[in-house]
């Protein structure tokens, strides 16, 4: 071990995971080396390029439930008032005449009357929207038995446009995988820290500047500040279990935290016998993409809100919501669509996915627009990790001591999102910490 009083540890990957996990070990006084292979940091959630403005690789949604994500902007001096937009969760469906807003109350009356108030849905629907609430609470969100959202919502005898509206594009929104794959455990999960949990835990937060700004710039500024090292455009190749020791090339750490996506930390781990059935586990992981299709508007365009959702109930809907990024860091008249999961729109040209979209926003705002000045269309492959009923997911731990994982896949009882990265950095960095170190 390092014989200074400093924990030498390397982070692999600089996204969310990564960052958050050598913030609190910097925090903590550890000596830290961060390598990211791309020339930039934030992984799945970063600023990019386009038409000359800096805009994110995917429209990000965070939530008030989002409390690791808050600590951790707080800690690196990242001020969440005003990089997020902060409003009370208000699903707006124009087309279909539904909306969810969500009363200044306190919880569950906030939840209570916003349902009972919504219009646009039936009061079977919404009676039986409170009693699935009810019954997620009475057993604690805990289901016993996996299985799909779509068969928890037929159990429970949802219908109508509550089931779609509310439950299906939470669970889209939250789970980025269709309700009939979704694992129920996890959506109850989202739903026990989200809409059961307080007030300010519904709000929804909008990023309102550029995502690289709401935390990795920040969390790199304070990293160095710490005396640590943020090392871009370096891919690790290897880790190598050198007798006692951990190593990358030929530098020794203490501990070493494997931060990036599943796929290619499956990779790094395939190579040592003590991980390689954790890359097992991980090399038979199912994906989901997301896309984002910006779209240019003439700058009069403005959205009577901030996010609209975009379902009409018409089969062959393709968008999820619209954002008018306008009304937060953006160009007036520019918007975000937001394609969630596979669907249909994943084997269209942006000409064509441009043309639905289009309609589909005239059908929201009933009129007539303009074609937009641009678009470009942003589409992740392996955006998220298909959050499938009973998923096996491993432990930050590794059967290599001084190894440790995280990332959005590990944190267990999450999808991928970036509190799930966060936390599973959070919970990585302690362990690290605490862990006798490698070769012990
Ligand atoms: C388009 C899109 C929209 C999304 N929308 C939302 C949303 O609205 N709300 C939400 O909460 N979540 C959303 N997510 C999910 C969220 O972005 C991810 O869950 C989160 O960013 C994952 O962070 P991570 O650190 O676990 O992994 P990553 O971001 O994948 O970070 C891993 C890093 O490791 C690096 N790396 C890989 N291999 C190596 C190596 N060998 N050596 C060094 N570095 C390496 C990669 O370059 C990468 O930077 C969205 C994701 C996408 C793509």
């Amino acid at each position: 071990m390092n014989t200074d009083a400093a924990l030498k540890v390397a982070v692999v990957g600089g996204g969310w995971a990564g960052l958050a996990a050598a913030v609190e070990l910097a925090a903590a006084g550890a000596q830290v080396a961060l390598f990211e292979a791309a020339r930039q940091l934030g992984g799945r959630a970063r600023s990019v390029q386009v038409q000359g403005q800096t805009l994110d690789n995917g429209q990000h949604l965070l939530l008030g439930a989002y409390r690791q994500t808050q600590r951790l902007m707080a800690i690196v001096g990242a001020d969440a008032e005003r990089l997020l937009k902060r409003m009370t969760l208000d699903l707006n469906y124009p087309s279909e005449g539904f909306r969810l807003r969500l009363p200044r109350l306190p919880s569950p009356f906030n939840l209570a009357i916003g349902l009972l108030a919504a219009p646009g849905a039936s009061l079977s629907e919404k009676l039986g929207a409170v009693r699935l609430m009810r019954a997620l609470q009475r057993c604690d969100y805990r289901l016993g038995e996996d299985c799909s959202v779509a068969e928890l919502l037929d159990r429970h005898r949802q219908h109508g446009s509550l089931r779609r509206l509310l439950w299906e594009a939470l669970c889209l929104a939250a789970l980025n995988t269709a309700p009939q794959h979704a694992s129920a455990q996890i959506f109850a999960n989202v739903l026990r820290d989200s809409l059961g949990g307080s007030r300010a835990d519904t709000d929804l937060l909008l990023p309102a500047a550029d995502l690289d700004r709401v935390f990795a710039l920040p969390a790199a500024d304070y990293i160095r500040s710490r005396h640590g090292q943020i090392r871009l455009s370096s891919r690790v190749e290897h880790i190598a279990h050198d007798g006692g020791s951990l190593a990358i090339g030929d530098e020794r750490f203490d501990r070493v935290i494997l931060a990036t996506a599943p796929q290619h930390a499956a990779k790094l781990l395939a190579a040592h016998p003590a991980t390689a059935p954790t890359a097992a586990l991980l090399a038979g992981y199912c994906y989901e993409p997301i896309g984002t299709l910006y779209a240019q508007y003439p700058r009069e365009l403005r959205l009577p809100l901030p996010m609209l959702g975009l379902d009409d109930g018409a089969a062959g809907t393709l968008g999820q919501w619209v954002i008018d990024r306008g009304q937060l860091n953006g160009a007036p008249g520019l918007v975000a669509f937001v394609l969630s999961a596979s669907g249909g729109w994943d084997e269209m040209d942006s000409a064509q996915l441009l043309a639905a979209l289009h309609r589909e926003l005239e059908d929201a705002l009933a009129r007539k627009l303009p074609q937009p000045l641009w678009h470009q269309l942003i589409s992740e492959r392996r955006a998220t990790f298909s959050c499938r009923p009973a998923l096996p997911r491993p432990a930050a731990a590794t059967a290599r001591r001084g190894l440790w994982l995280a990332g959005d896949y590990v944190c267990a009882g999450y999808p991928a999102t970036l509190e799930g990265a966060v936390r599973s950095g959070v919970a990585a960095a302690s362990g690290a910490l605490r862990d006798q170190p490698a070769g012990q």
